[in-house]
C-alpha cells in the first residue's frame, strides 16, 4: 500500500504538535469501490486552438463544452488519428465570428473580469453593452442558454436600450419578454421621431405590421372622436329628445373628441369612460345622462385600440415563431 502525504523530509525533526501518524491525504491501491465520475468536476482539460477572424485563441475544450450545446456535440467527436486539427498550424475556424465577439464570449465563459472573486462581486457586472451583445449573439448561435440569460438580464437591468433595439434583439434571439412591451411602446411612438438606424432595427416586415396597425388605430380613433356612441333612447320625464341628442353630441366632441386629437397627450380610447363620468352635459335631463352613461360602462368600443395593438403583438410574435 502506498500512502501519499505532504512531502516531508524524513530526517527533519518531527514537530512536537499534532498527531504522530498524520491522516493519509489519498490512498492508492486500496480495494476499489464502484467509482463514478462527478457530474460537475470532471473536466476535459484539452485545449484547442480556434481562429476567429485573424486571431488565434487557445482555450479549454471542456469549458466550451460545459457551456455550449453546440461545442458539446462537435467537440465530442474524436479527431482522426494524427490529426493536427485544433493546433496553431491547423486551427478550428469559427465561421462568421469576429475576434472581438469571441473575446467577449470567452470573458464571460472564463469570468476573467471577476477573477479572483471579490467580496462585492462588483467586477462581474462590468461588461459593457457591446460585450454583452457579443455574448448574446454567440450564446444564441452556440446554444448556450446560460449566456443568453446572462446577457439579456444584464442588458435589461443595466442599460436603457431603445425600444426598436429591444424589438430587434427579442425577435432575433427569441426573447419574447422584450417583444410585446417594445411593440406597445412603438405603437405609442411617432415614427417620424425614429432615426434611420432605429427604423432599420425594427426591420421591414415588423415596420409594415406596425404602420398598418397605426393606420387602423388612427381610423378607429377618428371615428370615435367624430361619432359619439348612440345614447340610451328611453324617454324620461321632461326629456325633449332632440335637445338631449344635441347636448350629447356637442358635449362628446368638446369633452372626448378634442382629447382624442390632443396634439401632445392624446386620450387613449380605454380612458374615455373615466372622462365621461366627470363630464357634466349641461342642460341634459339627468336621468337621460345617467341611463346613457350606464349603457357605455364596459362597452367593447373602448377596447378597440387595445385590441388592435394586442393583435399586432400577436402577429409579430407569430411571424418570428416566438
Ligand atoms: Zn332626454
Amino acid at each position: 500500500m502506498t500512502i501519499l502525504t505532504s512531502t516531508v523530509d524524513p530526517t527533519s525533526p518531527k514537530p512536537d504538535v499534532g498527531p504522530s501518524n498524520p491522516t493519509p491525504v489519498a490512498v492508492r491501491g486500496a480495494s476499489r469501490p464502484d467509482y463514478k465520475r462527478h457530474s460537475l468536476f470532471w473536466f476535459d482539460d484539452r485545449t484547442m486552438v480556434y481562429a476567429a477572424g485573424d486571431v488565434l485563441f487557445r482555450v479549454s475544450v471542456g469549458r466550451l463544452r460545459y457551456h455550449s450545446e453546440v461545442f458539446y456535440q462537435i467537440m465530442g467527436i474524436p479527431a482522426a488519428p494524427g490529426s493536427k486539427e485544433g493546433t496553431e498550424e491547423v486551427p478550428l475556424v469559427l465561421v462568421n465570428v469576429a475576434p472581438k465577439e469571441f473575446e467577449s464570449f470567452l470573458r464571460w465563459v472564463y469570468n476573467v473580469d471577476a477573477s479572483p472573486l471579490t467580496s462585492s462581486l462588483a467586477a462581474s457586472t462590468t461588461f459593457d453593452e457591446e460585450t454583452l451583445l457579443h455574448i448574446l449573439k454567440l450564446s444564441h448561435n452556440w446554444e448556450c442558454q446560460d449566456g443568453v440569460d446572462f446577457a439579456f438580464h444584464q442588458l435589461d437591468t443595466r442599460f436603457s436600450l431603445a425600444e426598436s433595439h429591444k424589438l430587434q434583439l427579442g425577435c432575433r434571439y427569441k426573447f419574447r419578454e422584450w417583444v410585446g412591451p417594445a411593440v406597445r411602446a412603438l405603437m405609442d411612438t411617432p415614427f417620424s421621431s425614429l432615426s434611420f438606424d432605429q427604423s432599420d432595427q425594427i426591420g421591414f416586415h415588423t415596420y409594415v405590421f406596425l404602420t398598418k396597425a397605426k393606420d387602423t388605430v388612427l381610423k378607429e380613433r377618428s371615428l370615435m372622436a367624430a361619432f359619439p356612441p348612440v345614447r340610451n333612447q328611453d324617454v324620461h320625464k321632461g326629456c325633449i329628445e332632440a335637445r338631449c341628442d344635441r347636448i350629447w353630441s356637442e358635449t362628446w366632441w368638446s369633452s372626448i373628441g378634442m382629447r382624442i386629437f390632443h396634439p401632445t397627450s392624446p386620450l387613449p380610447l380605454i380612458g374615455i369612460p373615466a372622462i365621461l363620468h366627470r363630464t357634466p352635459y349641461p342642460g341634459i335631463i339627468p336621468e337621460c345622462r345617467e341611463a346613457s352613461l350606464a349603457a357605455l360602462v364596459n362597452h367593447p368600443l373602448f377596447l378597440t385600440e387595445i385590441n388592435i395593438i394586442e393583435e399586432v403583438v400577436g402577429s409579430i410574435l407569430a411571424h418570428y415563431a416566438l
